[in-house]
């Protein structure tokens, strides 16, 4: 493996010269750099040490159709040769970025026709922004500017997309937050559902939506975007009344929804779309991640017909875009991912294989710092607990996950941790022999944290 990589040089480097993102240096140089990743094939990933890791993180939940895919290798060398890059501005494209929107759109509701390209799932949401104000002034009402969205939901890092995005920290290191972006609790039950039961929960914490329109105003609503399931706010997999009512609610006032799918699409929950497991019709549907399992980087943004419809007719030029959308490398690269995910049904086998992960992961419920598992199809979580009845919190929140997170690294699994929930997400290639390891590696590092 890897033989001739001098690791200790490349650590050297890295703390000489690299600025990671989402890290906290100090600690990360004191605890000695970065654990250098060389090699992966299927669910397993390999640092140059020669340590071997299941990886239950897909990458950072892209990498759905697993490592090692020769034939990506080959879409992004061929296309290298005949056309490496050209620009989708002035009135030009290239082959596989027009054959990747068509493709986009087939598997997608009929209503979805028209794909604009990114590089990633930051700029999908920023490119939504723009969209949407911009289209509202069209319509004639260009009071609907603002945009409602979660606490602990996340879209992403770039400015827009961060106040999209519920997390305090990123908006606090802005200086402030943006006008116009509001943001609802998020329908997590473990933590904010006292004596609810689910369904009943799902109910209230749709009805904050409500209430934060009227607030708001409801002519200055634009739309409502949130993950199906949110991913980095812990896999908090929403109680089944809470999409169909948003989504009635959303329709009362006549604002948009936007299902921001950079995690739970293409395959993820055992659909092609999270919006489909989870019973609800967007407007807008932004995507990444799974469009080329991370083997590029590449983002993309879905508008329904009615929306491309007043937007082509009447809103001149659409002044927007970036110089590698719809690269054609990565274009190519994702053409051939969603090829492969048709041709092994990884869709189905997700849908399939999903009760036996969420069996599997609730073996884990009889030990003693675990308070609830909970999955759909092949996204997951594990809450640590210090009193499963009440469903009781460790004091300072996130040291006790950052540990567990810690031993499954030491022990071979990657597992990650949001606070003190532990999130899983493998690769949608996963055996059922490979979730049994996966579990077993969980709980080594559960007992090695009690
Ligand atoms: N939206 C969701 C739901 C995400 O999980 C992420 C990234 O994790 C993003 C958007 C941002 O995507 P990117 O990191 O590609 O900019």
């Amino acid at each position: 493996l890897n033989k001739n990589i001098d690791i200790a040089e490349v650590v050297k480097n890295d703390i000489a010269h690299h600025f990671h993102p989402f890290t906290d240096h100090k600690s990360f140089h004191a605890e000695g750099g970065p654990r250098v990743m060389t090699q992966a094939d299927g669910i397993w990933i390999w640092d140059g040490n020669g340590h071997k890791l299941l990886d239950g993180m897909s990458g950072l939940w892209c990498v759905n159709v697993g490592y090692g895919r020769k034939e990506l290798a080959e879409a992004a060398y061929k296309q290298m040769l005949d056309l490496p890059y050209y620009n989708t501005f002035f009135k030009t494209t290239t082959v596989p970025t027009t054959e990747l929107a068509a493709k986009i759109s087939s598997v997608m509701p009929e209503r979805f026709k028209h794909i604009f390209f990114t590089n990633s799932g930051s700029e999908s949401n920023d490119t939504i922004v723009r969209f949407v104000r911009h289209y509202w002034k069209l319509k004639g009402k260009p009071y609907r500017q603002h945009f409602i969205a979660r606490t602990r939901g996340y879209h992403g890092s770039t400015m827009v997309a961060a106040n999209l995005g519920g997390f305090q920290g990123m908006h606090e290191q802005v200086g402030t937050e943006f006008p116009g972006f509001h943001h609802i609790k998020q329908p997590h039950w473990f933590d904010l559902g006292g004596d609810k039961t689910p369904e009943e929960f799902g109910l209230e914490a749709a009805a904050e939506l409500e209430k934060k329109i009227l607030e708001v105003g409801p002519d200055n609503v634009a739309a409502f975007i949130g993950e199906p399931i949110q991913g980095a706010g812990g896999v908090l997999i929403p109680p089944s009344t809470y999409w169909p009512e948003v989504q009635k609610i959303c329709r009362k006032y006549g604002i948009l929804i936007i299902s921001d799918e950079v995690i739970c699409g293409f395959g993820r929950t055992g659909n092609w779309w999270g919006f489909e497991t989870m019973g609800f019709e967007p407007d807008i549907v932004p995507m990444a991640k799974g469009l080329s399992s991370g083997y590029l980087p590449i983002g993309a943004v879905a508008f329904a017909d009615h929306l491309i419809k007043d937007f082509f007719e009447l809103g001149g030029e659409f002044y927007h875009g970036m110089t590698y959308a719809g690269h054609p490398v990565a274009a190519a690269v994702a053409l051939k991912n969603i090829e492969i995910i048709e041709r092994e049904n990884l869709v189905g086998h997700t849908r399939e294989i999903g009760p036996y992960f969420a069996e599997a992961l609730a073996s884990l419920r009889d030990h003693p710092i675990v308070g609830e598992t909970r999955s759909v199809g092949l996204i997951g979580a594990i809450e640590l607990s210090n009193d499963k009845a009440r469903r009781g919190r460790f004091a300072s929140p996130g040291r006790v996950g950052t540990m567990c997170r810690d031993n499954c690294f030491k022990n071979g699994l990657i597992m990650r941790a949001c606070w003190d929930t532990m999130v899983l997400a493998p690769p949608l290639v996963i055996t059922r022999k490979e979730i049994d390891e996966l579990v077993r590696l969980a709980r080594v590092a559960l007992d090695a944290t009690y």
